[in-house]
């Protein structure tokens, strides 16, 4: 009775910015999350989660994301999510109700708290064995993936959570979550950072190193494979480290967690952990292979984690949330992969002109790039193909060289004073808070920061397609672009990410090649390509590489439902390549803003 008029009386009031969670996370008529994730010794079939809501508002309604920051697509992910029950923690259950595919609604009863329970897992055993850089488990280790893991209370994201970890005996933990006295139970400060904060379980490899003067670890899932080269692989890492921090002058955290897993992926961005997915022999025995996707991901510790689009936090996790600005957050800090390598050594300066004379053939082979501009590939990311007329060009290459444009003009306009290094920290400065920056204000600290407005510039390469005057940008450098087309094998197809979780990558008929004209469509899910299975975007570009000149290339794809091969002989087109080249003359002012673009000095 007591309890029912104390609830009555004392309003709760849902937080509305980070800094209401840090400063009321103590008042104890709000909602006190915590989260505790078992994985079972018998049964690994998904993870098993309890959630204990202390003050609970009534009806309590929990939401599992629909998407996850980072990875801009539907994952669907209702159907993770099995045996779901709410009860008091008296174990009286109480009446749940789902009011969508992706929440439940708990009747509380006016309980003082609640429990709640539910497995995730993807539904499919072998998907979900399969080690990669997301979310799996299988009988050495286990990624967890916090949008897929755990609900939030609507209303109460920006409430702080703790979470345990119950773990077969032996396996260890490695997140980027705070640790707290109790070696399996962390803590987050808001439901944005609890998800933000994958962890891997299980055994794995354990190194450790400073830069920045600040702790970073580098763990790595082998799957038990011994490293052969694990010196090189954390020297690697480290100088990544150094030269990112190197552009900020600070790090932005109190410490790093690196997880990297031999098996499927890619890289995904985090707060201040990031996890990797690269084969097994890279690991083991080449780590210069996963150099790019680790400095584009620890890059984004800055950009996208911190400068970040207005529209990209606090995250909405129902609905798609679409900004201009990808081609900065994703594609400059592709840019900014090519620096850091250059600039650590990793890389040479010979490498660096290469690759960037590379993207600059890639850009300037793909039709598309005078139809999408980079906003709207940006915009339309969510997007099937079809809205622009199945023309599509990637927003990482479109940023990558709209970073590299605005460097040299920045240097060239301000006789190498300023760089794009100054727009970066000017952004850090003023937009790694609470709220991001929106398009005009992007425009207005490339203005303040470097000087030149870029008015002109933005119409014509950054809302517009006006084909780039290349030479016009590089000769600040020294440079010029030779384009010259080369015979090649065309067997191409490219290909883009499910439309759905779990579902086939798709096809791009890329405009006049071999595979389109065979009757290959955009948005065609892809099975099997000369009998190779095709479970994501490496697949096709493996099975790509590897066809020569007049050989028999066969796609099986499901089209509206049906079943359908495409079968075609590869023949040959004229390729794209592009050399920086040196100019004729290259001045002494050409020489020092190439030098200080490459070193940072
Ligand atoms: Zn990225």
């Amino acid at each position: 009775m007591i309890g029912l008029v104390l609830s009555l009386l004392v309003t709760q009031t849902p937080l509305q910015t980070y800094s209401d969670a840090f400063i009321q996370q103590s008042r104890r008529t709000d909602p006190q999350m915590s989260y505790t994730v078992t994985v079972r010794s018998a049964d690994r079939s998904a993870y098993f989660v309890e959630l204990r809501i202390t003050n609970p508002p009534s009806p309590a309604r929990l939401v599992i994301p629909n998407w996850a920051p980072g990875a801009y697509r539907l994952m669907d992910s209702g159907q993770n999510i099995a045996a779901f029950t709410a009860s008091t923690t008296t174990g009286d259950t109480v009446p749940v109700t789902r009011d969508s595919d992706i929440s439940w609604v708990v009747d509380t009863r006016g309980a003082a708290s609640i429990v709640v329970r539910y497995s995730a897992g993807l539904r499919d055993p072998v998907p979900w064995r399969r080690p990669n850089n997301r979310w799996f488990l299988r009988a050495t280790s286990g990624m967890i993936d916090g949008p897929r893991t755990y609900m939030y209370l609507d209303g109460w994201k920006l409430a702080p959570a703790h979470v345990t970890f119950r773990l077969p005996a032996g396996w260890r933990i490695a997140t980027g979550l705070v640790a707290t006295t109790d070696s399996t139970t962390y803590w987050a400060p808001s439901y944005d950072v609890l998800i933000d904060s994958p962890v891997l379980v299980g055994h794995f490899l354990d190194y450790r190193f400073s830069a920045g003067g600040r702790p970073h670890r580098a763990v790595v899932d082998l799957g038990g494979v011994r490293p052969h080269a694990a010196r090189e692989f954390v020297d690697m890492v480290r100088r990544v480290s150094e030269t990112a921090i190197g552009i900020f002058g600070s790090a932005p955290y109190k410490d790093y967690t690196y997880i990297f897993v031999a098996g499927r992926g890619g890289g995904l961005e985090h707060l201040n952990s990031t996890t990797i997915g690269v084969t097994e022999d890279v690991l083991a025995r080449r780590p210069s292979g996963a150099e790019s996707v680790s400095a584009h991901e620890f890059f984004h510790t800055w950009n996208v984690k911190r400068i970040r689009p207005v529209e990209l936090g606090p995250f909405d996790y129902e609905h798609p949330v679409r900004t201009l600005n990808l081609w900065l957050s994703e594609g400059v800090t592709d840019y900014y992969t090519e620096v850091i390598l250059a600039r650590s050594g990793l890389n040479s300066v010979a490498d660096f002109t290469r690759r960037m004379g590379d993207a600059i053939a890639n850009h300037r082979g793909n039709a598309a790039r005078l139809v999408v501009s980079p906003e709207r590939s940006s915009w339309t990311t969510w997007d099937s193909p079809e809205v622009n007329n199945s023309y599509t060009i990637s927003y990482y290459l479109q940023g990558q060289l709209l970073g590299f444009l605005l460097d040299l003009a920045i240097r060239d306009s301000t006789d190498n004073a300023k760089s794009l290094d100054d727009v970066m920290r000017y952004l850090f400065d003023h937009y790694a808070g609470e709220r991001g920056f929106t398009s005009d204000e992007l425009r207005a600290a490339i203005r303040t920061a470097a000087g030149p407005d870029f008015q002109d510039f933005w119409r014509r390469y950054v809302s517009g397609t006006t084909e780039i005057p290349w030479d016009d940008f590089v000769k600040t450098a020294g440079w010029s672009v030779r384009f010259v087309e080369q015979s090649a094998v065309d067997a191409r197809i490219s290909s883009i990410t499910p439309a759905v979780q779990g579902g086939r990558w798709r096809a791009v008929a890329i405009p006049g090649s071999a595979a389109a004209a065979a009757g290959l469509v955009t948005g065609d899910e892809l099975v099997r390509i000369n009998g190779r299975d095709i479970v994501d975007g490496s697949d096709v570009s493996a099975v790509v590489r590897g066809v020569a000149a007049g050989r028999p290339v066969t796609i099986q794809v499901v089209r509206g439902g049906q079943p359908v091969t495409i079968r075609f002989t590869a023949g040959s087109y004229g390729q794209m390549r592009a050399v920086l080249a040196d100019l004729p003359e290259v001045t002494d002012r050409m020489r020092r803003i190439r030098a200080s673009l490459v070193t940072g000095h």
